[in-house]
């Protein structure tokens, strides 16, 4: 066997089970189930409140390799930041629930695109199916998120202690209640902190929903330990067949937790390896350039030199370089110009016409020369023309181009009780 075939036979996946069918559901413009690639998670650490620090954390995760990012909403100030975050996002995000439903809710109004609930401890029906309704009305789907340290009670007792069997039936519970509303957009997680009865809870979870899977070891620690238990669970199960799409829980920075997560299915063949890290912003109310077009030309042009760099292509210059500061280069669109970064510092303005020249450029002399050496280069005025852009910008379209503001307006009536009508679908669409 030459050294093509033994890279293609890397690159394949036939060699482990089969994947077990589940239906497919959509998180953003993520598939997961139904034959979709394993995608990875991971988890801010930041307070979701604080909007800029979030929205950072998350571009680092994408350049990491997350597909889908989850976000605490535990207080309204965090559902207010998911409003302003989300349409910002370069992934789909997920808002995490625990407790309060209201808080559910508040995080549909901020137009997530997933919610995770913990059957543990949210466990009145009549709330549980209200979100489930929202949730269906608005089309966007809720990962049931049982976990062994947190079981119900009730479980607990029946089964005298956490069994694969309590979680699974945890997990059955709530979907009955999702049942009883018509909802069934839905992805399930059974996790434990020990590997073991994680490994038996998801190979039941498996035989008996049709549901995609969430697999994750759950307080796995900190590396490496921690990276030893997550890979020995989601590993085994995935070599199985089993799981849709997972989450390393480590104690430490999440970018950790988003590479092991990519490593991991590369090195099981399931997703294709990465040369160019290319990440783009999602587009939105402030964008200045058709963001979709300029990456795809940047992507080919990037691909062509085979660059081991992050490069991140970024609508404007009011947000791009703070939100992709985690990137090698990147480039941000304003003013009919292209403002080139380098982790995050301004170093040259070009015409918007030169922009993926200009970034091929720089990522040519970046891998020869060094972050440093490139840093030291940077033209002189360049940031403060960009500043003198960024700010113009800001009159020009306002402080408000997401229409956040209203969606945070919502949220304030929703959860101070004003507003009782604030569950139409209506706001989705806007
Ligand atoms: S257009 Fe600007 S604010 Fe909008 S997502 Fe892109 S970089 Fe962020």
């Amino acid at each position: 066997m030459d050294a093509a075939e033994w890279w293609a036979m890397d690159l394949s996946s036939d060699l482990l089970a089969p994947r077990r069918k589940t239906r497919q559901i959509h998180v953003g413009d993520v598939a997961i189930g139904g034959g979709a690639p394993v995608s990875v998670q991971s988890m801010t650490t930041t307070k979701t409140a604080d909007v800029d620090g979030t929205l950072a954390q998350i571009y680092a995760l994408a350049a990491a390799g997350a597909d889908i990012v989850r976000c605490t909403c535990n207080e309204e100030a965090a559902a207010e930041g998911l409003a302003r975050i989300v349409p910002r996002s370069p992934v789909p995000i997920v808002a995490d629930i625990h407790f309060h439903h209201e808080m559910a809710l508040a995080a549909l109004e901020a137009g997530v695109h997933g919610l995770r609930l913990n059957p543990g401890n949210l466990r009145k029906a009549s709330e549980i199916k209200l979100v489930a309704s929202e949730a269906k009305d608005r089309g966007v789907p809720i990962r049931i998120g049982v976990n062994a340290g947190s079981l119900h009670p009730d479980l607990y007792k029946k089964y005298d202690g956490v069994t694969p069997e309590a979680l699974v039936e945890s997990a059955r519970m709530e979907l009955a209640y999702f049942d009883e509303v018509g909802f069934s957009d839905v992805k399930i997680s059974v996790k434990a902190s020990s590997v073991a009865l994680m490994i038996a809870a998801y190979r039941l979870a498996s035989e008996t929903f049709d549901h995609p899977l969430h697999l994750g070891v759950t307080e796995a620690g900190p590396p490496p330990a921690g990276l030893v238990k997550g890979t020995a669970g989601i590993a085994t199960l995935l070599a199985e067949g089993i799981g849709d799409t997972i989450r390393y829980s480590l104690t430490a920075d999440p970018v950790e937790e988003a590479r092991a997560g990519r490593q991991l299915l590369e090195s099981l063949g399931l997703r294709e390896r990465k040369g160019l890290d290319l990440i783009a912003c999602p587009s939105c109310g402030r964008a200045q350039v058709d963001v979709i077009a300029v990456a795809k030309e940047a992507q080919a042009a990037l691909e062509e030199r085979n660059l081991p760099i992050q490069v991140a292509v970024m609508g404007c210059v009011v947000n791009g370089p703070g939100e992709a500061r985690s990137a090698d280069l990147g480039i941000a669109a304003g003013k009919q110009k292209g403002h080139l970064f380098i982790r995050g510092e301004i170093v040259r303005v070009v015409p918007e016409a030169e922009m993926v020249a200009a970034l091929v450029t720089e990522a040519e002399r970046l891998v020869a020369e060094g972050v440093e050496a490139r840093l030291a280069a940077a033209d002189a005025g360049a940031k403060d023309e960009a500043e003198a852009d960024r700010r113009a910008l800001l009159d020009e379209k306002g402080r408000d181009p997401n229409a956040s503001e209203a969606r945070v307006d919502r949220i304030r009536r929703r959860v101070s009780g004003a507003d009782t009508d604030a569950g139409s679908t209506g706001t989705q669409s806007e």
